[in-house]
C-alpha cells in the first residue's frame, strides 16, 4: 500500500479529505492524518472561543471515518525529506510514501522582549482555552490589551466587548488607522463601532517590550491586567525548521503542482505555503483543490496539470461582535448586519459540508 499522510486536520487537510473520500482513494491507497488534537478545530472561530461568546464544542467537527484512513494523535516534531519519515514527539516514525504539510501558523512576536512569555494567544485551540480562562475570570473593570489590530485582532475586541462590557479594552496597531489592509470606509466604520462600544483604539504604537501585566509603547509602560497578541503569524516551527527554500515571510516556497522543490512526493497546504495572496481558510481550500488534482493524476502515473489558474478568493468577512460585520465581496465594501449574517451563514455551512 501507498501511504498518503497528512500533517495537521485543518482548513487545507480537510478539504483533501472531502475530496478523496469515500470513493475516490485508489485501492492501493491508505491514508494516515497526523493531529496533536483529535477533531477538526475551526480556527476562524477562535476569537469568539477566547472572548467566552461560544461553546468549545461549537467549534469543533468530527473527524471523517472510512476503512482506509487512520489517525495518529500526537505532536509532530520534525520531517526528514531524505528517508521521508515524519517524527512525533513520543519518538514513533510515520514513514510516507506521499505527503501534504497542513501544519497552520503560529504567533510571530517580531522580537519583542516578554511578548512570547507574557501575552496569551489565539492562535491554537489550546491557546485559545487558556485566553478565554483569563479573560473570563477577570476581576470587573480590569484593563486588557489587544495587540494588533488586524481581523483577528478587531474580531476578539468585538467579542470580548460584548461579552465583558465592563472592561476596558486597549487595542494597540502601527498603522495611522486599523485594519490598514481594508479601504478607508471599512476601517473609519469599524473605528466608529469601537468608539460607540467604549473600546480605546492606540494609533501608531510600537509594543517595544511586555512585561508581566505591563505592556511598552514607544518605552512608556501601559498597566494591562491581561495582553493578547495578535500582532502577526509565522508558519509552524516543524516547518520554520525545514532545509528549503522560503519567502520573505517564511512559507515554503513550491512548484507549480505544490510540491516542494526535487521533493515531487511532499506538498504544502495552507499556512505553510507561499501564496500570492494573505494565509486564510480560504486559501487553504482553494489549494487542497488543486494538490488532490495533482495527487489523482500522479497516482494514476500521468502528469498533472503544468499550471493552474490563479486562485480566485471570494472576499473577506470580519465579524464585530454577534450583530455586526464588515467584508470586502467582489472588492465591494459591506457593513452592518448583512456581512455577519453572511458570516455566520458561511460557518454554518462549511459544518454542514463536513458532516455536522
Ligand atoms: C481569529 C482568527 C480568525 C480568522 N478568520 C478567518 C476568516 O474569517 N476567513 C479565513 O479564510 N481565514 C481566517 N483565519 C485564518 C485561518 O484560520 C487560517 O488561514 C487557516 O486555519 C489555515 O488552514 P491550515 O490548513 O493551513 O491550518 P490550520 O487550520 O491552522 O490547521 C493546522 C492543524 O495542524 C495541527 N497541528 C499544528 N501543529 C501540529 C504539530 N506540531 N503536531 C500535530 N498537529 C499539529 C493543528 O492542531 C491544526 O489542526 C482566521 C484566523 C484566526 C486566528
Amino acid at each position: 500500500m501507498r501511504n498518503l499522510v497528512l500533517l495537521g486536520g485543518g482548513y487545507g487537510n480537510m478539504r483533501i479529505l472531502l475530496r478523496l473520500l469515500p470513493n475516490n482513494v485508489p485501492e492501493n491507497v491508505h491514508i494516515t492524518l497526523v493531529d496533536r488534537v483529535p477533531y477538526h478545530c475551526l480556527k476562524t472561530e477562535y476569537y469568539a472561543l477566547a472572548a467566552g461568546t461560544i461553546s468549545d464544542h461549537h467549534i469543533r467537527v468530527p473527524f471523517p471515518e472510512h476503512p482506509r484512513l487512520t489517525y495518529v494523535f500526537g505532536e509532530v516534531v520534525k520531517i526528514d525529506l531524505e528517508s521521508k519519515n515524519v517524527i512525533l514527539n513520543d519518538e514513533s516514525i510515520i514513514h510516507y510514501d506521499d505527503l501534504v504539510i497542513g501544519l497552520g501558523c503560529e504567533d510571530k512576536y517580531h522580537n519583542v522582549p516578554g511578548a512570547e512569555e507574557f501575552t496569551y494567544s489565539i492562535q491554537s485551540i489550546d491557546k485559545s482555552r487558556a485566553t478565554y480562562q483569563k479573560l473570563n475570570n477577570l476581576p470587573p473593570d480590569s484593563v486588557v490589551g489587544v495587540v494588533g489590530a488586524g481581523l483577528s485582532g478587531v474580531e476578539l475586541a468585538s467579542e470580548l466587548v460584548e461579552s465583558r462590557p465592563d472592561l476596558h479594552i486597549k487595542l494597540f496597531d502601527r498603522g495611522q488607522r486599523i485594519l490598514s489592509m481594508f479601504p478607508e470606509r471599512l476601517s473609519s466604520y469599524v473605528e466608529n463601532w469601537f468608539h460607540s462600544h467604549g473600546v480605546e483604539i492606540v494609533r501608531q504604537s510600537n509594543i517595544t517590550k511586555v512585561e508581566e501585566n505591563r505592556l511598552y509603547n514607544h518605552d512608556e509602560p501601559i498597566h494591562c491586567d491581561a495582553i493578547v497578541w495578535t500582532a502577526g503569524i509565522q508558519p509552524n516551527k516543524v516547518v520554520r525548521e525545514l532545509n528549503v527554500e522560503k519567502d520573505g515571510q517564511g512559507r515554503v516556497v513550491l512548484t507549480k503542482q505544490h510540491n516542494i522543490p526535487g521533493y515531487e512526493n511532499v506538498y504544502v497546504v495552507g499556512d505553510c505555503a507561499s501564496l500570492p495572496h494573505a494565509p486564510s481558510a480560504q486559501l487553504a481550500e482553494a489549494q487542497a483543490e488543486q494538490i488532490v488534482q495533482v495527487l489523482e493524476k500522479r497516482w494514476k502515473g500521468e502528469e498533472p496539470p503544468s499550471e493552474f489558474p490563479p486562485i480566485k478568493l471570494k472576499g473577506i468577512l470580519g465579524s464585530l461582535g454577534k450583530k455586526h460585520g464588515f467584508g470586502l465581496v467582489a472588492d465591494r465594501p459591506i457593513t452592518g448586519r448583512v456581512p455577519r449574517l453572511l458570516k455566520s451563514g458561511v460557518l454554518w455551512m462549511y459544518k454542514y459540508h463536513n458532516g455536522y
